[in-house]
């Protein structure tokens, strides 16, 4: 008997109220969805072509050419499709309704007979489909199509993407499920397993959830075929840069339900994760529970950085030691953030602990936001706690990290990633079971949902971090019992409540205050709590962090920007024991999140005019003026820094 889970509401039933969120879900169908929809088409004048939809043309016998770009291209089309139903789904973006019609046509055209779906092997490479695992990305963009499909029939009722999409998964479940012919193979990159599950459950036909658990069954069980694999594709080989692709980089070192750490490229790994909370959920698989929960721990406690970044090496964009989380080279990618929210998502619906969301908050008001211009169209592929805008340089160690936000990227993954996890937020903020309503952000927001037949609607205004207070306005249409939990951060200082006007004292459980409503209209809880900002200092292995503080208020971290202190940000010290005070929002951000003040000191070595020489340290008193690290690089590009120097 499948076990009942706590589940999202309908990606329609959520508003954001909430000044900052408002803002970024906001631009998604204004700015994100035209200017992406340009760069797919190649009509944006300040991008390099992508050659998106053209690779479609092309295999539909629609133009000449060959396929261009990425090899896994197509993806970019499927997540547009996908952050558009999204917004179809609220009513926004009708106008692009019709344009994604024609091009759901247009990828009905470029599918081949049997159902197989990819631009660049129907083009390319025809005699080459199915043989490159590691490099070919072939179910990995199965996978972003099938996810596109899926919400594209939810929000509309069409179809069309979704027979497309299930013609492939019938021919991916031919080929690949275990009497299959390629029921060996291993996906080099993760993405259809959780695909397939959303499949799934969206169309009711247990065959995809069964290849979903088949493809995470046979990972790691020959920990050498996506080696043996590379070696077979000689001179054909599509990355010859990554030449160290290895088993631990694509998670295929060990069976998931015996990996110990988190390894290998951080999005890889994340996009794994999900599938195997999905198949846990699904199966009630308890070896592959176990080994979610035994992974999250190491992801969260040893290899995640304070802004919810992961993957610490630049080279490979992968996970390297516990505790090695440099804050100059890493990577951090935009699309890990997503996939740890993605995780942290379905591992709180798996368990019903609350502090899985302490690190989707953790990733989203952080990295996830930083990813993306406050303006929407530039974006951070690579997402450092410290830039020295003069040391970013192409052909060094630290090509990779750019000081500003690009506007594309030739390996576009991150924009669309961002859009659409904006674009679908609500399933991040609330969430229901048959008994329960779950408040898993304390984000101003709405909710109109039903629960049982009793339409609920709940209204939260939080000015948390200004005020110390939450409202929720609680209004049920019938007198139906139900409880609802609030998830209470780490960083609430002693909540207490009051239900229309009246203290209570409600029960924590699993990390979320427990409110029994039973009876109809409307009722008020308040909830009053201090929230400081305040130092945080990390664990002690972690070299790269060792005598510093980073300053955080609520679930934000905050940085210092050149513009506001100055070029030099790592000559400064600051005392643990210095006072912040929140100021005035800075100009030009958007949202009302105030920045932080405190006073520190600058040193001077006194070696001025030589490259070294003796010592002679002096202190200058400064004030400094921290923001959130969401918002850096949206004022005048320079310098910034998360992790300061402690005056001890
Ligand atoms: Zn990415």
């Amino acid at each position: 008997m499948k076990k009942k889970n706590s589940h999202s509401p309908a990606f329609n039933a959520v508003t954001m109220t909430d000044p900052l969120f408002r803002h970024y879900v906001s631009i998604v169908p204004e700015k994100l969805i035209p200017y992406q929809w340009n760069v797919l088409n190649d009509t944006e004048p300040h991008t390099d072509p992508s050659y998106c939809v053209h690779n479609f043309r092309v295999a539909a016998g629609e133009a000449e050419g060959k396929h261009e770009g990425m090899v896994f291209s197509d993806t970019d089309v499927y997540k547009w499709l996908e952050t558009l139903a999204y917004c179809l789904e609220r009513g926004e973006a009708k106008a692009y309704e019709e344009r994604a019609d024609e091009l759901i046509d247009l990828i009905g055209r470029a599918q081949e007979e049997d159902g197989y779906c990819n631009t660049y092997y129907s083009v390319n490479c025809p005699d080459r489909k199915w043989t490159n695992f590691a490099e070919g990305h072939e179910l990995y963009s199965a996978g972003h199509l099938i996810e596109a499909a899926v919400a594209y029939a939810h929000a509309t009722g069409k179809t069309a993407l979704l027979q497309i999409a299930v013609r492939f998964a019938d021919l991916i479940c031919e080929k690949f499920s275990s009497d299959g012919a390629l029921a060996n193979a291993c996906p080099g990159h993760q993405e259809v397993e959780l695909a397939l599950i959303r499949l799934s459950e969206f169309t009711g036909e247990k065959k995809y959830a069964e290849l979903a658990r088949h493809f995470l069954q046979v990972r790691g069980n020959d920990s050498d075929f996506l080696m043996e694999n590379l070696k077979q594709q000689g001179s054909a080989r599509i990355f010859p840069e990554f030449a160290d692709y290895d088993a631990r980089y694509a998670q295929s070192h060990l069976p998931p339900e015996q990996q110990q750490t988190v390894e290998g490229h951080a999005v890889r790994a994340m996009y794994m994760l999900s599938a195997m909370a999905d198949v846990a959920r699904e199966f009630s698989d308890e070896a592959m529970k176990a080994s979610c929960l035994r992974l999250w721990q190491n992801l969260t406690q040893k290899r995640m950085y304070l802004t919810g970044g992961i993957g610490s090496s630049g080279h490979l964009e992968r996970f390297t030691a516990d505790y090695d989380l440099p804050n100059d080279t890493m990577y951090c990618e935009s699309c890990a953030s997503v996939g740890l929210m993605m995780f942290g998502r379905r591992m709180a619906a798996l368990t019903g602990d609350a502090s899985y969301y302490d690190v989707v908050e953790r990733a989203l008001c952080n990295t996830v936001l930083a990813g993306i211009a406050a303006e929407g169209d530039k974006y951070f592929y690579v997402n450092p706690l410290e830039v020295w805008p003069a040391n970013c340089l192409p052909g060094t160690s630290m090509a990779h990290v750019k000081p500003v936000r690009q506007p594309w990227f030739a390996c576009a993954c991150c924009p669309a990633n961002i859009s659409r996890t904006l674009a679908s937020l609500g399933q991040y903020l609330y969430a229901q079971d048959e008994k329960s309503i779950y408040v898993n952000q304390l984000i101003s927001s709405t909710l109109k949902t039903d629960l049982h037949g009793n339409a609920v609607f709940l209204d939260l205004r939080s000015d948390l971090l200004m005020q110390g207070r939450l409202q929720l306005r609680i209004s049920a249409a019938k007198a139906q019992p139900f409880t609802l939990r609030i998830r209470i951060p780490p960083y609430l200082e002693e909540p207490s409540f009051r239900l229309d006007g009246k203290p209570i004292s409600p029960v924590i459980e699993n990390g979320y205050a427990v409110i029994a409503i039973s009876r109809e209209g409307d009722q008020n809880l308040e909830m009053l709590s201090l929230v400081n900002p305040r130092w945080v200092a990390a664990n002690q292995a972690v070299r790269a962090d060792s005598g510093k503080i980073a300053l955080m208020f609520g679930p934000y971290v905050y940085c210092l920007e050149e513009t506001d202190n100055g070029s030099g940000l790592p000559f400064l010290y600051v005392s643990p024991e210095a006072e912040v005070l929140p100021a005035p929002p800075a100009e030009g951000l958007p949202g009302s999140l105030p920045t932080l003040q405190f006073h520190a000191k600058r040193l001077d070595s006194g070696v001025e005019h030589a490259l070294y020489g003796s010592p002679s340290f002096r202190f200058f008193d400064v004030e400094l003026k921290a923001v959130p690290y969401a918002l850096w690089c949206n004022r005048t590009p320079g310098e910034m820094l998360v992790w300061l120097r402690a005056a001890l």
